[in-house]
Order: structure tokens, then C-alpha cells, then sequence
């Protein structure tokens, strides 16, 4: 899971460069049509339309799947804790969190002393984040 965002981005990169050339060779095969097809070399113009076509299709496709799954991944990172403590011992609880949590909150009863334990802290698990130093 540490190195979660080096991978994404490494990832983002292929995807971005892949539908880059995909985009660029689209582009130069409609243009080469079109050219042709001025030319009057139609048959050819065919050709290099259709492989311009799927080109672009393709790179769209690329472009909405990366999206799909960077979304996916931009939901998985975002992991919420809940940190309950118990203000009667030093019992500490890490868990993730749940709807309806809040600081201050009254949780489950403290397994050590019985006694109402409250929520103390809820942020963003940061193993998924990049390490800034
Ligand atoms: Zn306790």
C-alpha cells in the first residue's frame, strides 16, 4: 500500500502517453486521408480514414477506462479512522469509519473498563498518501 501512489502515477504516465501517440497517429492517418482523398487516390483515403477512426476510438476508450479506474483507486485511498479513547483507562482504539461518527462522540463501551468511550479523533488513513519530507 506505500508505494500506492507511485504506481498511480507511473500508471497515469503509460495511460496519458499511450492516448497521446493513439490521438497523434489518429490524426496523422485522417490527415493523410484527406489528403489522398484530394488526390484522388480515394481507395487509400479509405484506408487510412478507417485506421484514423478506430484510432480515435480507441484512444477515447483508453481515456474513459483510465478514468473509471482512477476514480475506483481515488475511492479505495480514501480510508477514514476513527480513533476512540477511554477517558476513565489508556485503552486506545483504531478503527475505520462509520456513518454517523463524530469527535466527541460517545462509542461502544471500553472492553478494559465498561465505561462509554469517546471518539477522539477521525481523519484519512495516511499510508495511502505520498510521503511529503
Ligand atoms: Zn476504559
Amino acid at each position: 500500500m506505500a508505494s500506492g501512489g507511485r504506481t498511480i502515477s507511473l500508471m497515469l504516465l503509460v495511460f496519458i502517453a499511450s492516448a497521446l501517440i493513439m490521438i497523434f497517429l489518429s490524426a496523422q492517418s485522417l490527415f493523410t486521408a484527406y489528403e489522398l482523398y484530394y488526390q484522388g487516390l480515394t481507395e487509400q483515403a479509405l484506408y487510412y480514414f478507417i485506421y484514423g477512426i478506430i484510432g480515435l476510438a480507441l484512444a477515447a476508450y483508453t481515456v474513459l477506462q483510465f478514468r473509471k479506474r482512477t476514480s475506483l483507486l481515488a475511492m479505495k485511498e480514501l480510508e477514514i479512522i476513527t480513533v476512540t479513547e477511554c477517558q476513565k483507562c489508556d485503552f486506545k482504539n483504531i478503527r475505520k469509519f462509520v456513518k454517523g461518527d463524530f469527535v466527541m462522540k460517545e462509542a461502544d463501551d471500553c472492553p478494559k473498563c465498561k465505561k462509554p468511550i469517546l471518539i477522539t479523533a477521525i481523519y484519512q488513513k495516511p499510508e495511502a498518501k505520498k510521503k511529503t519530507s
